[in-house]
This record gives C-alpha cells, sequence and structure tokens, in this order.
C-alpha cells in the first residue's frame, strides 16, 4: 500500500511538471548568476589592461598567450594548453598622409593590415574622389594612371551589422585601383561613426598588382572630396611596414569536463588577436570574456553537464589562419564536437539566439525561450548562417553551429579603431550576453540532441 501510494505520489509529480523542469531550473539559476557575475568585465577589463593592442607578431600577442593560460588555468579549467602554427606577421611602421596643395593640412590615415609599404619618401600625386566603389568597378583600365584612388562610400548602420558585409570589399579593393593605373588607395573608414580616428583592417588577394592601401578618417575622406570640389588636390602619402614570415600564432583552449559524455565536446569561444590602434575590448576581448565566463559559471556547478565544453580562444582571426589552423589540428575528432560557436561581434545586447536545424524544437530546448525572456531575447526560427571566422573550417566540415545575435549597430563605430577600448564596454549588456551564452550552453551540453540530425529525422 505504502509502496504504491509513493509511486502514485511519483506519477502526480511527473505530471506537474515537464520533465526537464531540473535542466530549466539550473538553466534559469544560470542565467540570474551571470547578470551579476563579475567574471566578464574582469576579462575585459584585465586583457585590455595588462596586454593591451595585440596583434600577431607583437610582444603583447606572446604576453596574452600567457595571460589566457594563466586566467583559464586559474578559473579553473582543465586541459589548458596552446595550438601552435605558423603565421606570418604583418608589422606596422611610421604613417602619415597629408594634403600637400592647395590647402595644406595634415589627414588622420591608418594603413590596412598586409598593405605594402609606400617608397621611404612617400608617394605624392593627385588624387581623384569616386564616391562609391561602383564608380571605381566602372572605370576603364588606365583609368586613374598616377593618380592617388580615394573612395568615398560611407557604411549603412544596421542592427545586425550587415552594413559592414557590404563595407568590406571596398576595403579589399586596391588590386581594383591598381588595375586602372592609380598608385595608392585610400578608402573612406569602414564605419558607422563620425569620429575622425581611422579603422583599420587586413586586406588580402593576390601579390600581383599591389600599391599601398590605407584608410581615412571618416570626416577626412569627406574633406578631400570638399576640397576635389574645387580643383585638383595632391596629396603625400608614406606607409611604413615589415613583415616576419616565421611568426607563430597559437590557438588557446581549457574544458570543463562533461559529467557523463565527456568525449562529446561544445566548443565555444572569442579571438585573442586584435588590431593595434585600441586596445580590442569589443573586438574580442569580449567574446572572449562573454564566452569564458559562461564555461565558468556552467564550471562552478555541483554537477557538470553531460557534455564536455571547451573554450578556444582563437589566435589570428584579424589576418585568418585560426579557423584552418583549428581544422587542420582536430580532424580527427570533427565527429566528436556536437556544435560550436562563436562570440566576435562586441559587448552589446543579445537579441536572439540562432540553433541549428531542427534544434529549436528539441524537448531539451523546449524551455529555452522561457529562460530567455526575461533577457528580452527570442529564439530565431532559421539556423545560423555563418557562425564567426574563427569557426568557419569547422561549418564547413559539418560541424553544426549557433549564433547568438548582438545589437551590432554601434560596434563599427569603433571596431578596429583607436576607440575600440574599455570605455565603449556597457557592463550591463555584457552580462546580458554571459546570462544568454551560459544558459544555452548547458541546455545543449546537458542534452542528448543530435545537432547533425536534420529536422524529421
Ligand atoms: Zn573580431
Amino acid at each position: 500500500m505504502r509502496t504504491l501510494s509513493l509511486f502514485a505520489l511519483a506519477v502526480v509529480a511527473c505530471l506537474a511538471v515537464p520533465s526537464d523542469a531540473g535542466d530549466l531550473r539550473t538553466a534559469s539559476a544560470l542565467r540570474d548568476r551571470a547578470l551579476g557575475d563579475p567574471t566578464a568585465w574582469n576579462i575585459v577589463e584585465s586583457l585590455t589592461t595588462e596586454i593591451g593592442p595585440r596583434p600577431i607578431g607583437s610582444p603583447a600577442y606572446s604576453r596574452a598567450r600567457d595571460w589566457a593560460i594563466a586566467r583559464l588555468k586559474a578559473l579553473g579549467f582543465v586541459n589548458v594548453h596552446a595550438e601552435v602554427f605558423p603565421k606570418p606577421a604583418w608589422i606596422r611602421g611610421a604613417e602619415s598622409a597629408e594634403v600637400v596643395g592647395p590647402f595644406p593640412q595634415k589627414l588622420a590615415i591608418i594603413g590596412l593590415g598586409n598593405t605594402v609599404p609606400t617608397p621611404p619618401q612617400g608617394i605624392e600625386a593627385p588624387i581623384v574622389v569616386l564616391k562609391s566603389y561602383a564608380e571605381l568597378l566602372a572605370a576603364r583600365p588606365g583609368a586613374f594612371k598616377g593618380r592617388i584612388v580615394v573612395v568615398n562610400q560611407p557604411m549603412t548602420r544596421t542592427e545586425d551589422g550587415s552594413g559592414y558585409g557590404a563595407a568590406v570589399q571596398i576595403r579589399n579593393g586596391y588590386g581594383e585601383a591598381a588595375r586602372r593605373g592609380a598608385l595608392a588607395y585610400l578608402i573612406r573608414s569602414v564605419s558607422t561613426g563620425a569620429p575622425r580616428s581611422p579603422h583599420t583592417g587586413a586586406i588580402w588577394g593576390p601579390g600581383t598588382g599591389k600599391i599601398p592601401a590605407a584608410a581615412l578618417g571618416v570626416p577626412d575622406a569627406d574633406l578631400l572630396q570638399h576640397m576635389a570640389a574645387r580643383g585638383p588636390v595632391r596629396l603625400r602619402l608614406k606607409l611604413a611596414s615589415s613583415v616576419n614570415p616565421k611568426s607563430l600564432a597559437w590557438n588557446i583552449s581549457g574544458e570543463v569536463t562533461g559529467s557523463a559524455r565527456p568525449d562529446q565536446i561544445v566548443v565555444i569561444g572569442g579571438h585573442l588577436d586584435s588590431w593595434d590602434p585600441g586596445t580590442g575590448a569589443i573586438d574580442d576581448a569580449a567574446g572572449v570574456a562573454i564566452t569564458t565566463a559562461a564555461a565558468t559559471l556552467i564550471n562552478r556547478l555541483p554537477q557538470h553537464p553531460r557534455r564536455t565544453i571547451r573554450v578556444v580562444l582563437w589566435g589570428s582571426e584579424e589576418n585568418g589562419g585560426s579557423s584552418d589552423a583549428y581544422l587542420a589540428a582536430h580532424r580527427n575528432e570533427l565527429g566528436k564536437i556536437v556544435l560550436a560557436g562563436e562570440s566576435d561581434l562586441g559587448s552589446d545586447r543579445a537579441i536572439h539566439v540562432d540553433l541549428p536545424d531542427g534544434a529549436a524544437k528539441a524537448p531539451a530546448f523546449a524551455l529555452l525561450p522561457a529562460v530567455l525572456a526575461p533577457l528580452k531575447v527570442f529564439v530565431a526560427d532559421t539556423p545560423p548562417r555563418h557562425g564567426g571566422s574563427d569557426i568557419e573550417g569547422l561549418q564547413k566540415a559539418g560541424v553544426p553551429i549557433f549564433a547568438v545575435g548582438q545589437d551590432a549597430s554601434r560596434y563599427f563605430d569603433y571596431h578596429h579603431s583607436a576607440d575600440d577600448t574599455l570605455a565603449v564596454v556597457d557592463r550591463a549588456s555584457l552580462n546580458q550576453n554571459v546570462a544568454v551564452w551560459a544558459s544555452l550552453l548547458y541546455l545543449a551540453a546537458d542534452s542528448n540532441v543530435d545537432f547533425r540530425a536534420k529536422p524529421g529525422k
């Protein structure tokens, strides 16, 4: 009789609460804890203060490796190590530009990453100002012979940052300018802001026909357009740089071991390298901080989720290379990586989460919208298109990816410029991201969901 009533009680309990109630409670507790947890802020503050700008090949880049290893160990991660790979380093030298005439004045510029240098005495030539990149592409071969081409096309501000995709091709247009006879290539910074600080970024492409390439501060690009409207303008550009072909880079990782299926791994992370003018706070100390803090909160739970969580701090995002190196080093365990995600869009508020096709309908995620609703975050009904450039290799190799969509409205005001500093990181938004990542990550890692399975199967 007694056994029967206990059984009856158990049945009632099961009917009263969903079977994932424990997971829901844990995910909600992680969410609430994250909002008041100092870990993410401390990481951004420490990385920007103690290391600062950390481009590949710089002494700070090596210090960032040591910083990351010490930090992950101190936070209790296991299997903490650096995976080294070769990566030639482009190292910036002195740079300047000025209008020689008719209205002499100095210009705010920054060389684009990987640009060839000018001769030491610089390049002095008349300019041609184009109001759009399409004007450059429409020009005939040789049209800009002996000139410095200036492309003054503004970037569109969007909440999801999609204006960047259109603008990035302009940055890489030096070959198109060279083909039309240009001596050097200047672009309006790929920026949504008005400040004068110019924004750098990598250029790449075939080695032939390379001409020096730099970005102008947004007001400086407009200034040149105003001058050119009055008549011919001469400009002098000096760019110095060197290349270390033997430089090394490294991806750094640490793990929270799974309690039941440690051989199944969820890979997350942000990138440790940064551009040099600022301190790389939003790009991408924030991503390092958000993912590390989320995994740290999970690491502190009395019971770890079933699967292993691996935080990877990618070492060469800005010039590419992390993704290929990671894929090459982990090709034999791709099947074990059940899910991957990257945080690399700054520290402003998360808006939505995108899960692999069909995953949002899995019972394990049935209550995810309830966990995220208080954060004003929704679960998107479409899978992510891009997980991030550091997990691109994994994605192409078939590893399922997820993404946390963020408000990128002001991200490109600061990105790759001297203004990418701790001053533009909003602590409450940073922690809201940690709350999203921690709860989502916990549910994914504690589930048995096969993210590779297509919907309907
Ligand atoms: Zn980045």
